[in-house]
């Protein structure tokens, strides 16, 4: 098993590894070094997908009769070989995406551990007995949905789609997977590593490629289930795409805040809120992006968050002592310096920087004040350093603060008070409430999703054990 340099990547349809039948490609740059070259895709149509969809849904049925052990072995054998080349991988994860290398590293270590999760629960796809008056015998079994359409985004390349492969694999699905193609590569080794482990051909097809691909998915007939993880704009698109009959997941994104309270260890909330905002360079779903905190202690904690932003070595994640590091695509940088333009009555409080674009999408933390609630800073998903403070005179207010946006993915507060701290998780509107932690950060075992426009209200099981029900169909039987 051995981890070998890839500078071409490539799909993987009917058992083959080729490139797209358009003949076209795209390249990859390094975010930290835009002259670099990291890897050449095929830029797929829906020519290529139309190919995928009907070779796996012809041929999945041999994999979903598999024994579930068996499946789970493979998906095992999966993350010995991802868990060999975590090292190797981390840094390709660096270079494509713009992770510093101890991120990367903690992506490269998950990613094997999520595949060994789901291998387990292939073997406990568990139905239910009920009671009759006459006797007779009713149960419900699980059995796989069908073709499952996977696309994912950047920020996560390889974690994020092995909580989609994995769940779907360990059911007996088959997978039709679009990586993102700001990372073909990250995509290409998750992939490499299943076949490898003796995943058929028939149960999985990898198609790099643009949106083009994604709406080819999503609206072929042959497609029973579409698991997406993405903006809540392409998000929305899909939920239009697709018929009633496809079952589907949609995990958006977020405007996540953080509650500091009067009563707030306010280290503690100063490192937790620079955690949560600057970790992974601000482009994390769940990353912190509004502080909504109490007048009585505002400039406190805002000095507090402001030394820890400063504090912050932006460069190439591969360079030892980054702690930041680079924007992942132009788009991202455009948006960030967007933000910094048009402040709207907001106060910047970190340095204005000149930033030019001679080497990397490099972004120092920005931190405003005189935020509005609803002020485009507080309510638009920037997904980059940037982080709003947002004062407050009561607990009340600063609730009505935190869902007053359309997004409900995470969200934290800082206090001692536990029957606060359990208050604020009933009135938050958000999938995931931390208490004293940083928005960001999840465990792996636990259900992970969001509410309002950060997730589909239905099929929220983005992780964990309730994860499989939605990879799976219940049938009721009669006995
Ligand atoms: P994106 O929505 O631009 O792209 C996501 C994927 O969708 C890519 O593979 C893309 O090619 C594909 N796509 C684009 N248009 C499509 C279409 N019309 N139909 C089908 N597929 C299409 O998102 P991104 O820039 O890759 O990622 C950043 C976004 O992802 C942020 O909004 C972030 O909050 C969100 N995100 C959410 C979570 C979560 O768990 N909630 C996790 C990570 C990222």
């Amino acid at each position: 098993m051995t981890h070998t340099e890839l500078t071409t990547a490539r799909n993987f349809v009917g058992g083959e590894w080729a490139g797209s039948r358009s003949d076209k490609t795209f390249d990859r740059h390094n975010p930290a070094h835009l002259d670099e070259h990291v890897v050449t895709a095929p830029d797929s149509t829906s020519a290529d997908v139309e190919e995928a969809v009907g070779h796996v849904s012809e041929n999945y049925h041999a994999w979903a009769d598999t024994a579930p052990e068996v499946r789970a072995d493979v998906l095992i054998r999966a993350a010995d070989i991802l868990a060999q080349r975590a090292d190797d991988i981390a840094e390709e994860l660096v270079r494509e995406e713009g992770k510093t290398l101890a991120e990367a590293r903690m992506e490269t270590r998950r990613t094997p551990q999520n595949l060994r999760y789901y291998a387990g629960e292939s073997l406990r796809l568990t139905g239910s007995t009920y009671p009759t008056a006459d006797g007779s015998w009713v149960l419900t079994s699980r059995s796989p949905v069908g073709v499952v359409a996977a696309i994912t985004p950047w920020n996560f390349p390889l974690n994020i789609p092995s909580r989609k492969l994995g769940p779907a694999l360990a059911a007996g699905n088959g997978v039709v997977f679009k990586p993102s193609e700001v990372t073909p590569l990250s995509g290409q080794r998750l992939v490499e590593a299943l076949v490898e482990a003796g995943v058929p051909g028939g149960a999985l097809a990898l198609v790099h490629g643009h949106g083009e691909v994604g709406r080819a998915m999503v609206s072929d007939p042959r497609v029973a289930a579409v698991t997406f993880t993405g903006s809540t704009a392409v998000g929305e698109a899909i939920h239009s795409a697709v018929s009633v009959s496809v079952r589907c997941q949609l995990e958006m994104g977020g405007k996540n805040a953080f509650v500091v309270l009067e009563d707030a260890d306010l280290d503690k909330a100063a490192d937790i809120i620079a955690k949560g905002a600057f970790g992974l360079s601000g482009q994390a779903c769940t990353g912190t992006s509004r502080v909504v905190v109490h007048e009585s202690v505002a400039d406190c904690v805002l000095d507090r968050v402001l030394e820890r932003a400063q504090a912050h070595v932006v460069g190439d994640g591969l360079v030892a002592g980054t702690t930041m590091g680079p924007l992942a695509n132009r788009a991202q940088w455009d948006k960030y310096q967007e933000f910094l333009q048009d402040r709207s009555g907001a106060r910047l409080e970190t340095p204005l920087r000149e930033q030019k674009l001679t080497d990397g999408y490099y972004a120092r933390p920005a931190i405003f004040t005189s935020v509005g609630p609803t002020d485009r800073l507080a309510q638009e998903e920037i997904f980059g350093p940037v982080l709003s403070f947002l004062t407050v005179g009561s607990y009340d207010e600063a609730v009505d603060v935190v869902n007053g946006t359309p997004y409900g993915l995470s969200a934290g507060i800082a206090t001692r008070d536990m029957g606060r701290a359990m208050q604020f998780s009933r009135d938050v509107e958000a999938g995931v409430v931390k208490v004293n932690q940083a928005t960001t950060g999840m465990a792996m075992n636990a259900p992970f999703g969001g509410v309002k426009m950060s997730s589909t209200q239905t099929h929220k099981e983005q992780a964990g054990d309730t994860m499989m029900h939605f990879y799976t169909t219940d049938k009721t039987i009669y006995i």
